[in-house]
């Protein structure tokens, strides 16, 4: 199977669909869990496939480092090396070089870093960005982009969206390169892999609009809008997500990176994004902290110690058919690891189980009611934290 996107359903500005890739398909709009290391935190691929998850995401900057995409590639590729036969989509590293390593200088040819792991040096460009990937195989690889630190003026902005333009171009030469098999050195696992473009452009809708109609020149399979949710008041956000959005192609999705709260995810969909990936359902799980129906809970809450019921009484996940939030509480104050598994099974589902609601929403025409519902039930009850 190659690569494709299809639109099957809108409801306003909301669309579902259905993603092709060479490890079979997603339906969209999808949640990707966040695999760092070739591994979700906490649980196995088996569990991961119960949950229903199509697709995953997993970090080029750390399988560069250890193991090294060399043994991935002669591993057979990221889906045989680590057990997931699914799409997988990787990002750049990019951030990950902007956000953990050292010592980091940004020019012209790309991102000198030290390894946040011996202090090793090395130097990201977006030609090594796209090698990297081809050699992990992932279905969707991303382009290397510049992460604007905020808050960032106009003018740094600008020369930040103009970078990762030019970069954008150089990632395709490169990707179209290995496609056509002229690139040396390079050990391709996934020929049909597919590289996603990033808009930029900070919280300036002038600089997105540009970003987004140079990068849809540069032309990829799919469009991502990259650097928000890094602070910026949600209404700002949401507001340059639906500017940008219409400024990409109809016919290819469009992905909201490192995005976000379960609120953020529907209005995004209501803004026409396709794809999200976010740490916090598996991050916030090990912390104690449990999306709900009814808002956030921290489990570690003295006021859980004697509660019998269920952590989301309509949840239908089994840590909530068989467990107390009694139970999870005593879990994680005694350091044990079932406390990180069985919440991040519960979160994983409430993220998970909330696309399925939109996509369902979305193909009957309900996404509206469906809309004001949810925010209404997470508004219902006082959140713990
Ligand atoms: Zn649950």
């Amino acid at each position: 199977m190659s690569f494709g996107f299809q639109v099957t359903s809108r409801d306003g500005g909301a669309r579902r669909g259905v993603m092709t890739t060479p490890h079979g398909a997603v339906e969209t709009p999808a949640f990707m869990p966040v695999g760092t290391q070739g591994a979700v935190k906490g649980v196995t691929q088996r569990d991961l496939e119960a949950l229903g998850a199509e697709i995953l995401l997993s970090n080029t900057y750390h399988l560069y480092l250890r193991p090294g995409d060399g043994l991935i590639a002669r591993q057979g590729g990221l889906h045989r090396f680590a057990g997931w036969p699914r799409p997988i989509l990787t990002d750049s590293g990019g951030y990950q070089v902007f956000s953990l390593a050292s010592r980091r200088t940004i020019d012209e040819q790309g991102a000198r870093f030290q390894s946040h792991l011996d202090g090793s040096a090395h130097l990201l460009t977006p030609e090594k960005a796209a090698d990297i990937q081809a050699q992990l195989g992932s279905d969707v690889a991303m382009v290397l982009d510049e992460c604007l630190a905020l808050p960032a003026e106009a003018g740094a902005a600008r020369t930040s969206m103009e970078r990762t333009l030019r970069w954008a171009a150089r990632a395709r030469t490169r990707f179209l390169e290995i496609r056509a098999g002229t690139a040396s050195g390079v050990i391709v696992t996934n020929p049909g892999q597919a590289q996603f473009g990033i808009v930029q452009g900070g919280v300036y809708p002038d600089l997105r609009e540009e970003s987004a109609e140079q990068t849809v020149k540069v032309g990829f399979e799919g469009y991502a809008i990259g650097g928000l949710s890094v602070g910026e008041p949600a209404d700002v956000m949401y507001d340059i997500v639906a500017r940008t959005a219409p400024r990409l192609p109809e016919d290819r999705p469009r992905y909201l990176m490192g995005v976000g709260t379960p609120s953020d995810i529907v209005e995004a969909v209501a803004r026409g994004i396709d794809l999200f990936d976010c740490v916090l359902p598996t991050r916030n799980a090990r912390n104690g902290q449990l999306f709900t129906s009814a808002g956030r809970i921290n489990i570690r809450n003295a006021r859980y110690a004697e509660d019998n019921g269920p952590p989301d009484p309509a949840c239908e996940c089994y840590t909530c058919r068989t467990f107390s939030r009694a139970y999870l509480r005593h879990l994680i104050h005694a350091g044990e690891i079932n406390a990180a598994t069985l919440n991040t099974l519960h979160n994983l589902h409430f993220y998970l189980d909330t696309l399925r609601r939109i996509r369902e929403s979305v193909s009957f025409g309900r996404f509206e009611s469906f809309r004001v519902a949810f925010h209404q039930g997470l508004s219902g009850q006082p959140h713990d934290s």
